[in-house]
């Protein structure tokens, strides 16, 4: 396929982690990837040339999807880009800076945490959908795909970090409201939710997890890894899903399993 045929796909937070597991997978399937970044430009370019020794192409954009200015700058620059938009991977998030008890959460913590992780994904899904709607009236894609990143924290409490549990919860209602609206308009909405995987964000945890995991916390007992998730979401947009939509994928060596 000629290159500027190919599909393209927004991911945020790729720079690292699952949303560069993410994009490394995409680009095995030949598609173009916009690799958002919050502020480590460094790694945003190493992803893209892991993107072009993958087979793919990335082009780094740097934005806080916090940031509703940053937001219709990332839907613009896919336009500009690549002239086409074919899926947004909601997946940058953050931790709380300092883990706190629910009794102690300081009210700033809750704001970052659920502003990056919730409110930052519902506005930008929105203003992808209408991206997404425009190019099928024109006929530029034939079908749309919002992938949400969410996770085991959405029905497993840790008292520790009550408001990244909060925004991934809500992160639930998120793919099921916009893929009620979207279904009809021909853009499929899924989630995946990831375990216990093996970035930055779990590094200051690694001895704890290790240790669960041994213990068997996971049915399969090992770390989850970015491509495990990003083998999850390529399957999604290669577009082997095509009857489901607002339907959630546990990434997660089986820890949502409820065993006796
Ligand atoms: P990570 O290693 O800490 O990487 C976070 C990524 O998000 C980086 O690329 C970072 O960009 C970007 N980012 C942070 N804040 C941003 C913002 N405001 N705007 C745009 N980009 C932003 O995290 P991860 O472990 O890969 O997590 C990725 C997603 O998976 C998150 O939604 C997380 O909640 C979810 N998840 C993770 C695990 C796990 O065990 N790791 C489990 C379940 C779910 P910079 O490089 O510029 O800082």
């Amino acid at each position: 396929m000629a290159s500027q045929n190919r599909p393209a796909a927004l991911v945020t937070g790729a720079s690292r982690g699952i949303g560069r597991g993410i994009a490394v997978e995409l680009a095995r399937l030949g598609w173009r990837v916009g690799v958002n970044y919050a502020s480590n430009e460094a790694a945003a370019q190493e992803t893209v040339k892991l993107l072009a020794d993958a087979g793919g192409e990335g082009r780094a954009v740097k934005g806080d999807v916090a940031n509703g200015a940053d937001r219709a700058k990332m839907v613009a620059f896919m336009q500009e880009a690549f002239g086409r938009f074919d899926a947004l991977v909601n997946n940058a998030g953050v931790a709380p800076k300092v883990r706190a008890d629910v009794l102690e959460t300081p009210e700033e913590s809750y704001d970052y945490v659920m502003d990056t992780n919730l409110k930052g994904p519902y506005f930008l899904t929105q203003a992808a959908a209408k991206a997404m709607i425009a190019q099928r009236s024109a006929g530029t894609i034939e079908r749309g795909y919002i992938v949400n990143v969410g996770s085991i924290s959405a029905y497993t409490a840790s008292v520790n970090r009550g408001e990244y549990c909060l925004s991934k919860a809500g992160m639930g209602m998120l793919t099921a409201l916009f893929a009620a609206r979207l279904a009809a308009e021909g853009v499929l909405v899924y989630e995946v939710r990831p375990g216990i995987t093996e970035t930055d964000m779990t590094g200051p945890v690694k001895a704890k997890y290790d240790k669960l995991i041994a213990d068997g916390v996971t049915p399969i007992r090992r770390w989850g890894q970015p491509e495990d998730i990003g083998k999850a979401v390529a399957a999604i947009v290669r577009g082997d899903l095509p009857f489901s939509t607002g339907q959630v994928i546990d990434v997660d060596g089986g820890f949502h399993l409820r065993i006796l």
